[in-house]
């Protein structure tokens, strides 16, 4: 069978791994770590800097197609693989996409709504970029995740403090938006120019972290019409093979606003692995190996919550609670230590509409908090 080579081993990884490997293919990963979530279960997994050109080319000779799990991948290793085997998505959608700066220039080109925003190199132009922009937030031009590398600026009087605090050499300041909610759109696209998109996914944040993912969205035809075009429209222009998740605002007055875009699956589609016929990583193993794509119909309602190292704060949660509700699934990515805020894994509720999921999803996760003081039957084997 054929061998895929992955760029990057965290959960992403991890579940594109599972996926390629159920449908019969090889996987090796590259990455800087060992022991990654993705490496555990791929048949190969190498550790070196994606600087290590060496590396990179014995990596390349082993594999038929290379993807990534993140876009912050060196171009130049990427350029150097596509000498041996496609790499799929490709540098210009990498290029685009490990900046906010190309982003957004890109996006704005096309003619796709963004936040009205700036580019900055340097104090004296924040400083003096139009007061329209207040309020607003700076980003960090590049490797922002999480919400990580973002500083508030209520006014061009937090400035110097905002530009400081970054510590960058370059960022992009974007006004703040009031919206009513956030939402994403995921669209895989094959090599030959198919494609086939999710439903919009309803996503609802806490400290800038996804916290849980819906669908169905329950917006409006004419707002999902709209936003799937645009979704399309970015994956053709920047013609990405391979998985593209946009990532929109809708404003109280109903316009749809692009925040920006990941060009791989995205924590928002975790729900698609059970809630739909065929999920976001056996969609980039389609996409990316030429098959053709899976149809993307959505079996049930269904609501994802993430799992942040917080939960494990007491002590390991308490899974044995999780064991008596039907309806909900474990996903645990493997990784060795938790952080606050660190993505540890995610739940999947399904139910006979969203509202329903949400609210289990949200039990299921409240219920995992293990606190220390209480006694409470301890995990692991049960006698029959
Ligand atoms: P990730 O890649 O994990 O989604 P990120 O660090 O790239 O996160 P963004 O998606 O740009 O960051 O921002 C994180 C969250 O912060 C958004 O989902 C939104 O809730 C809020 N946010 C970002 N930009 C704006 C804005 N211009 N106006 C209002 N809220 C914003
Ligand atoms: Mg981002
Ligand atoms: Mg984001």
């Amino acid at each position: 069978g054929a061998t895929i080579g992955v760029l990057g081993s965290g959960q992403l990884g991890r579940m594109f791994t599972l996926a390629a490997r159920r449908l019969g293919y090889h996987v090796h990963v590259f990455s800087p770590s060992k022991n990654t979530p993705a490496g555990q279960l791929a048949d190969l997994e190498i550790q070196a800097p994606y600087d290590d050109f060496e590396a990179i080319e014995s990596f390349a000779r082993h594999v038929d197609v290379v993807t990534i799990e993140f876009e912050n991948v060196n171009v130049e290793a990427i350029e150097v693989i596509q000498r041996f085997v496609p790499v799929r998505p490709g540098c210009r959608v990498l290029r685009t996409t490990q900046r906010r700066d190309n982003e957004k220039a890109f996006l704005a080109g096309i003619g796709v709504p963004v936040a009205p925003y700036a580019s900055i190199r340097n104090l004296a132009e924040l400083q003096s970029t139009s007061p329209e922009l207040f309020p607003g937030i700076l980003k960090t031009a590049g490797w922002g995740y999480d919400g990580k590398g973002q500083v508030r600026l209520s006014s061009i009087a937090d400035a110097q403090l905002g530009w400081r605090s970054l510590g960058v050499q370059a960022a992009v300041l974007e006004k703040l938006i009031d919206f009513a909610l956030e939402f994403s759109v995921i669209v895989a696209r094959g090599a030959n120019g198919e494609m086939a998109h999710y439903d919009p996914i309803l996503n609802r944040h806490e400290n800038h972290i996804l916290s849980v993912s819906v669908s169905p969205s329950g917006l409006t035809l004419k707002i999902v019409k709209e936003a799937v075009e645009i979704a399309h429209s970015i994956a053709e222009q920047l013609d990405v093979v391979g998985v593209l998740c946009v990532e929109f605002f809708l404003t109280k007055d109903a316009r749809v606003i692009v925040n920006e875009l990941a060009p791989r699956p995205h924590n928002s589609g975790h729900l698609t692995i059970e809630a739909h016929a065929t999920c976001q990583f056996e969609q980039q193993v389609r996409a990316v190996c030429g098959l053709p794509l899976g149809s993307t119909a959505q079996l049930r309602p269904a609501a994802m919550a993430n799992l942040l190292g917080d939960l494990w704060m007491d002590g390991e949660p308490r899974w044995e609670v999780m064991h008596l509700m039907k309806n909900v699934k474990v996903h645990l990515y493997g990784k060795s230590e938790w952080r606050e805020g660190r993505k540890m894994g995610h739940l999947t509720a399904q139910a006979e509409s969203a509202t329903a999921a949400e609210e289990l999803v949200s039990i299921a996760r409240q219920s995992l908090v293990s606190r220390r003081n209480e006694s409470c039957p301890s995990p692991g084997l049960v006698d029959a």
